[in-house]
């Protein structure tokens, strides 16, 4: 199907999925079938959720500065829509691909299902490395990429938000360039096109953080499990971009020791803990971690290595492999990113007893705060930090509990919980509404 220049692509067949071998999608699809056999899921509901629901595939030329014409292609994928729009973010990476997306679409499925908010599964991404683009490249780039999707997304449809490589002024250029399709009467609706705005554009208070903030939120429940301090807590980060700079700083506030950080720049390490504002500010003016002042350059190895209570990995997926794994010396792994365990590195973490708070329950506060700003948009609402702050907690909380439950009721680890939790409030809906017709 074409429209707007925009091609609608089939769903993959179990060909191209043969082919793809472990895809990161694949892998997510493994998961839920693990969780899928503890609950009992119907095999009905199996069949829906392993496959997107619909995927867009879309190419656009973008004027660089210099007055050249490049191409650039673009995916939406939207995974699932029982539980309401589709949601999720946009990513600009040059490691972009229709497997990953596809696999962030399904996880951002299960993520809403999982802390229940009325949102779907989707996600999006651009193959490019943003570093390599001016500020103005990249503007036109997001606006002809939006342009292009068309109405394949909108406020009450598909609702895309910041992920690596976007943030809140990208949101901003998308809220504007679609309120432009828009008939005059209508452009007001554009506001919930997108979540994850600068607050001066219509954002919420506590969006920028609220992922990190989730991150910390989930940690402090189970430090109080464990009988630990969060003043005593010891932690190293991976990314120090949105997520894992939030994290920390906020951590930070909360007395606890930032050891070492990694992202794509190197990594670096304090005896006596790093600064995270400090670093925040570093990473603002050079772009990495790397030359931090008083901070000492280590390996890939090494920072791994490093003995600490906690490691939140809050870059990419496939970070902890079977290798990275066995070097961990945590009793924790907070995965802040989408994906960052790889099921070889899962089953090193699982025997060495070291527990993982999975991503679809750890990093769930950034959705969970944009189905705030979404509803503040809809609503002319505008709800002060302390109000977002609890109920972000309220949801984390609850879900924290109900997977702890049906961990330890199934004897399962946290991750097939979490699933299983996820994939039980998805049967639910299909088997109250049925399938059409
Ligand atoms: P970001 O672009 O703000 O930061 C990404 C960080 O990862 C940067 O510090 C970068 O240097 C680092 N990095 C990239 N490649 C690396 C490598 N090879 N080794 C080490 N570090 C590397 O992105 P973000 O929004 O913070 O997202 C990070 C992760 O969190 C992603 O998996 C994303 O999907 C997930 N996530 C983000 C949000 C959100 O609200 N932004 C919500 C949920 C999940």
């Amino acid at each position: 199907m074409t429209t707007n220049g925009t091609t609608t692509m089939n769903p993959p067949s179990e060909a191209v999925r043969e082919h793809t071998g472990d895809s990161l999608f694949q892998r997510v699809q493994s998961t839920m079938e693990r969780a899928a056999e503890v609950t009992g899921l119907s095999p009905a509901v199996r069949k829906i959720l392993a496959r997107p629901a619909c995927e867009v595939s879309v190419t656009f030329p973008v004027r660089m500065d210099d007055g050249r014409v490049e191409m650039y292609t673009g995916y939406r994928v939207q995974h699932n829509n029982a539980l309401g729009p589709f949601k999720g973010g946009i990513r600009y990476h040059p490691g972009v691909s229709i497997d990953e997306v596809r696999a962030l679409a399904a996880w951002m499925t299960v993520k809403c299902a999982l802390v229940d908010i009325p949102f779907g599964g989707a996600k999006g991404g651009v193959q490019f490395d943003p570093s390599n683009l001016s500020v103005p490249e990249i503007e036109r780039l997001t606006r002809r990429f939006v342009y292009a999707l068309g109405n394949n997304i909108g406020p009450d449809y598909d609702v895309p938000a910041p992920d690596v490589g976007t943030d809140a002024r990208t949101m901003a250029w998308i809220v504007d360039t679609y309120a432009a399709t828009l008939p005059p009467q209508d452009r007001h609706r554009a506001l919930a096109v997108v979540t994850g705005k600068p607050v001066s554009a219509g954002g919420s208070v506590g969006r920028e953080k609220a992922t990190g903030q989730g991150v910390v939120d989930l940690i402090g429940l189970w430090a109080r499990d464990e009988g630990l301090n969060l003043t005593d807590l010891t932690y190293t980060v991976q990314g120090f971009g949105k997520v894992g700079s939030w994290a920390a700083r906020i951590l930070k506030s909360l007395g606890a020791t930032l050891l070492a950080v990694e992202d794509a720049t190197g990594a670096v390490r304090a005896a006596g803990g790093l600064d995270a504002d400090a670093l925040a500010e570093h990473v603002r003016r050079t772009g990495g971690v790397a030359g931090f002042a008083g901070a000492q350059a280590i390996g890939h190895s090494e920072f791994f290595g490093i003995a600490a209570d906690v490691f939140i990995p809050a870059a990419l997926e496939d970070q902890v492999t079977a290798e990275t794994a066995s070097l961990l010396n945590v009793r924790l792994v907070a995965e802040g990113a989408n994906g960052p365990t790889s099921p070889e590195g899962d089953a090193v973490l699982r025997e060495r007893g070291i527990e993982v708070l999975p991503d679809i329950l750890c990093n769930a506060g950034g959705v969970i705060v944009s189905y705030f700003e979404w509803v503040q948009n809809r609503g002319g609402a505008a709800w002060d930090a302390a109000e977002i702050d609890r109920r972000l907690h309220g949801i984390l909380a609850k879900a924290y509990q109900r997977v702890k439950a049906v961990g330890q009721s199934k004897g399962v680890d946290w991750r097939t919980a979490a699933y299983a939790v996820a994939l039980s409030r998805l049967e639910q809906v299909y088997v109250e509404r049925g399938i059409f017709p």
